[in-house]
């Protein structure tokens, strides 16, 4: 067993995995020096430890100390050059337009050689005498290179310390099982953590998939692991033709969604295309996509494949039907798996029936029928075979409420409400006011990247604003009751109840993806922090192991005043109202990485009028977001130094969230953060958007998300109407509480999932 991947998930949940026994560990606890001084370092760091975990630390050897501590470095980058391009960056540099244009101008001419006084820089850069103040930079003010890293970072000035408590191998195996059988997709923390735990773990034969991409996850791990592993997972959890397809496709493209080769490559070409032309990669990048998706496969997976089908428990008729959506992909996947042949071998007669029903076409599907019914304009019939898919009705009950009526609609709809998972009743719940609201865009990312905006439906404008308010009321009081409904029919001999009173500030998670990945702290979309100080300040490192290149990434803001004015802190426009910027880094150095930072003062904010600041980054160079990119933000009650010498301004006690970006990004921008000024709470969200400036982002788009995160039912909510449900008295003391919410609690989502089976 591997305790450095247990170790690492364990941190994600504010927790420490110690391979000991509960009822062995001493309850005298002897301070040894190593421990004493193992503590010192956490502290540094923004970390306590609890009462059990401290007592089970000092049974431990040195060498697992020394483990952690650099589990935890890692984990927040304290060894990397935190060094930005500007020293002491909260006074501004005075740079302007016309110092780089006289530089451009002065190195056109030759520089030195022209005579011009100036300084000739290690990149080749001249710079002129009386344009930028040289003393001022770590690197090239011009090209944006540093010629000086920095190795250390500031400590210990964060206000608030977080507590690490203990994980046993028993808390690790219930996290695993919590991850396989979650009720919500899960997001990249989770996976990650899902994919490091698989090479812990077995899969343990009692468990129960419903999410789609576990599944893949699964079954992919199951392959690397050898022997009859992929086979065997598969044959127990791949149910439909269309379940073999997505694997097979999930193999090639990493996606869980079946995209059609074409969009894949559009997408390629779309982030690959640069403003300017000498630049522009677009075509090779699509031609190389092409290349990539091209199918071929060898023997040993064209047996699985025909294997898995043959085993769908699932009639011919249904299994052509299940085919059909995706009719010329399965075209093409049957000729390059070789189906047709295997299909003539002897124990493989079901799949010959599949392939022979798929091929002549004799089948109506359901959706030719539904079809044909909702063109009739016949009420009764669409109903009735809605209430047959009861997933599906969920998903367009708000345009058969708009097409049919509501009351109609409903008393359908009511009908199967027992049949759907909580989540997607609570997902319409939390939808249908923004649906409703003929004003309201909605957002959506398609897989192309980015974001884009819905225009509502046309059907809206038939009805006056009160009947629209009242079918999303409807539908809100209809999640209400059912799950009043599902508390109350669970049995349970508990007569007490604590809720934490953060978990009102955290979102019900019903799958809104995201795709960074965090080391440090499981945190749900749309979760609020609150701001203590007087700054924030924003943090971005890029580059780690890469050798020295061209990178450039930039950290920006976007601060939204009154009105429709906006005002922008970026590369280009160091100094705004309220914001600080510590110079455009454009070239890394080698191995260490690079910083930039931007600095937020409240009250100068709060001055300018400022309502709304927007925190994003994006690469400028081509193509996805780096890999090696962490983001996020510190705050603390005290001053948070910034270095005179070299500008770090760093300290790993005051980060309040910080995100990694996993590979699995697609756009190459993102909006991680919002700060709400006058209420000072940051929101953490995640929203990608593309265009190669921060000018792109359409303030409206930002607006729309927030009104969302806002509107959505609150972990401390729901645990209300479970309280109201099954008669529970609330305390105020966790510990004298026959169930306790605590916030640890909620920081597995998993665990806040359980409450929506
Ligand atoms: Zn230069």
């Amino acid at each position: 067993m591997n305790d450095l991947n247990l170790r690492k998930v364990a941190l994600r949940y504010q927790a420490m995995y110690l391979p000991v026994e509960k009822a062995e560990i001493p309850t005298i606890y002897e301070p040894t020096v190593p421990l004493m001084a193992f503590t010192a370092r956490l502290k540094e760091n923004g970390y306590c430890l609890s009462e059990e975990l401290l007592h089970a630390l000092s049974t431990v050897s040195i060498q697992t100390l020394a483990e952690i501590t650099s589990i935890i470095n890692e984990a927040l980058g304290v060894n990397l050059n935190w060094a930005p391009l500007v020293k002491g960056w909260d006074t501004p540099t005075g740079e302007t337009r016309m110092d780089h244009l006289i530089t451009f101008l002065a190195n056109l001419f030759g520089g030195e050689a022209a005579g011009i006084k100036g300084t000739k820089l290690p990149c080749g850069h001249f710079i002129p005498e009386g344009t930028f103040p040289l003393e001022r930079y770590n690197g090239c003010p011009y090209c944006g290179t540093p010629f000086m890293t920095a190795n250390f970072v500031y400590h210990g000035q964060g206000s608030k310390l977080k507590e690490l408590r203990l994980f046993t191998l028993e808390d690790m195996k219930q996290v695993f099982h919590s991850l396989l059988a979650s009720p919500t997709p899960l997001d990249a923390t989770q996976l990650d953590s899902l994919e490091l735990l698989l090479d812990e773990f077995e899969v343990p034969e009692d468990v129960e998939i419903t999410m789609k991409e576990t599944v893949m996850v699964v079954i992919q791990k199951g392959k690397v692991r050898g022997e009859n592993g992929e086979v065997e997972l598969g044959l127990r959890f791949l149910k439909t033709p269309t379940d073999i397809l997505r694997y097979f496709w999930y193999e090639k493209t990493g996606l869980v969604k079946i995209i059609e080769p074409k969009y894949l490559i559009e997408r390629e070409r779309k982030n690959n295309t640069h403003p300017w032309i000498p630049m522009d990669e677009s075509e090779e990048a699509a031609e190389q996509k092409r290349n990539e998706l091209k199918l071929k496969y060898n023997r040993l997976e064209c047996r699985m494949a025909a294997t898995w089908l043959n085993a769908v428990a699932m009639t011919a008729q249904q299994a052509a039907e299940n085919m059909n959506p995706k009719r010329g992909m399965w075209v093409r996947m049957i000729h390059a798996l070789r189906l047709g042949e295997y299909s003539r071998r002897k124990g493989f007669e079901h799949l010959a029936e599949i392939l022979d029903v798929f091929y002549k076409q004799n089948y109506e599907t359901w959706m030719g029928k539904l079809d044909r019914a909702q063109r009739a304009n016949d009420k009764a019939t669409t109903l009735k075979m809605l209430c047959e898919r009861p997933g599906l009705f969920a998903r367009c009950l708000f345009a058969t409420m708009l097409r049919f009526g509501k009351d109609d609609t409903l008393k359908a709809f009511e009908t199967v409400l027992d049949k759907l998972p909580a989540r997607l009743i609570l997902s319409l719940g939390n939808n249908a006011e923004l649906y409703f609201d003929p004003s309201c865009p909605r957002t959506a990312h398609p897989i192309t990247g980015g974001t884009v905006t819905i225009e509502p439906n046309p059907l809206l404008t038939l009805y006056s604003d009160d009947e629209l308010e009242g079918m999303a009321k409807a539908v809100k009081d209809l999640y209400a009751m059912a799950m009043r409904q599902r508390f109350a029919q669970q049995f349970t001999e508990h007569k007490t109840i604590y809720i934490d009173p953060q978990l009102y500030d955290i979102p019900v998670s019903v799958g809104d993806r995201t795709s960074t990945i965090q080391d440090t702290a499981c945190a749900l979309q749309g979760t609020r922090f609150p701001v203590e100080g007087d700054s924030v300040r924003l943090f971005m490192q890029w580059g780690k192991d890469l050798p020295a290149q061209h990178l450039d990434m930039d950290l920006s803001c976007r601060i939204a005043l009154q009105g429709d004015i906006v005002e922008e802190c970026a590369y280009y426009c160091l100094v705004a109202p309220g914001a600080k910027h510590s110079g455009d880094i454009q070239h890394i150095p080698d191995r260490v990485g690079a910083a930039e930072y931007i600095e937020l003062s409240l009250p100068e904010l709060e001055q300018a009028g400022a309502r709304y600041v927007t925190f994003t980054c994006n690469a400028y160079t081509n193509g996805n977001l780096s890999p090696n990119l962490m983001v996020g933000w510190m705050n603390s009650a005290y001053p948070m130094t910034i270095s005179n010498e070299t500008g770090v301004a760093y300290d790993p006690s005051c980060v309040q969230h910080i995100v990694r970006i996993s590979e699995a990004n697609l756009a190459n921008g993102l909006v991680f953060g919002v700060l709400d000024v006058a209420a000072k709470e940051i929101y953490w969200l995640e929203m990608p958007f593309t265009g190669h400036t921060l000018r792109d982002l359409n303030g409206n788009v930002v607006e729309a998300l927030l009104k969302r995160l806002k509107e959505k039912l609150s972990v401390g909510q729901l645990l209300d109407l479970k309280r109201e449900a099954q008669g529970l008295t609330l305390v105020k003391n966790p510990k004298e509480a026959d169930e306790a919410y605590t916030y640890e609690w909620a920081l597995n989502p998993a665990n806040v999932g359980t409450l929506l089976y």
